[in-house]
């Protein structure tokens, strides 16, 4: 039985803080991978889908992952009743080589609300790794949510990604989450990736 995750266990942050640069630390550099790729053909425990708040499937990511994914993923996420900006819900995987699909909403970007976007970005990955952790999700790739058609400029969404995994892992002490692997596809987020990680995960 997949579990939802609990409204308001993590209440959105109204920012991600000072921007000071994290301690580094071993343990936390070892959980966290980049990769570039097809997330569709990852054997994780999950893979998170940059979707759409009907979950009626779309193009981008969503699209690839329910074509991979076959027919009954659609059905599976109809029966979720949509799924709210910033939240996340959870279906098994049906013919990918991955055990489940979190399915989570990124903002429509907009310069003009950029502060709202950036809190309900952190809630889309820090609501995701929520509910990996519910459902004993250990290994969680995640695809670069909003940075396609939803229009997050990539160097911001990166920051903002990683700042919430490594608060997030940092808070779960007992290692629940064992690997959190973004998944890169088109150049400007390996670029954005590149620059931003070693600011958020420091090497030792
Ligand atoms: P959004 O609507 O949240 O912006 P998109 O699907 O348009 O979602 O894009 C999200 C990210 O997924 C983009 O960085 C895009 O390059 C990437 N992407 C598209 N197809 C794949 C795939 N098969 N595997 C991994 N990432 C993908």
């Amino acid at each position: 039985q997949l579990k939802p995750a609990p409204a308001g266990r993590f209440p959105i942050p109204t920012s991600l803080g000072p921007k000071t640069v994290p301690t580094p630390s071993q343990s936390l550099n070892d959980r966290m991978a980049l990769y570039r790729g097809d997330i569709t053909k990852l054997s994780v425990d999950a893979i998170v889908n940059a979707a759409n708040t009907a979950l009626q499937g779309g193009g981008g990511v969503d699209g690839a992952i329910h074509r991979a994914a076959g027919p009954r993923l659609l059905d599976a996420c109809l029966a979720l009743n949509g799924c709210p900006t910033g939240d996340a819900k959870i279906t098994h995987a049906y013919e990918l080589p991955c055990k489940h699909v979190i399915h989570t909403v990124g903002p429509i970007y907009s310069p003009l609300r950029h502060d709202t976007c950036e809190d309900l970005l952190v809630s889309a990955y820090k609501k995701s790794l929520e509910t990996a952790v519910l459902n004993g999700c250990e290994t969680v790739a995640f695809s670069c949510l909003s940075t396609g058609v939803y229009g997050y400029p990539s160097q911001d969404a990166a920051a903002a990604a990683l700042s919430a995994i490594r608060k997030f892992m940092e808070m779960d002490t007992e290692e629940k989450i064992k690997r959190v692997i973004i998944v890169t596809f088109v150049s400007k987020d390996v670029d954005a990736y590149n620059e931003a990680l070693p600011l958020s995960f420091p090497p030792v």
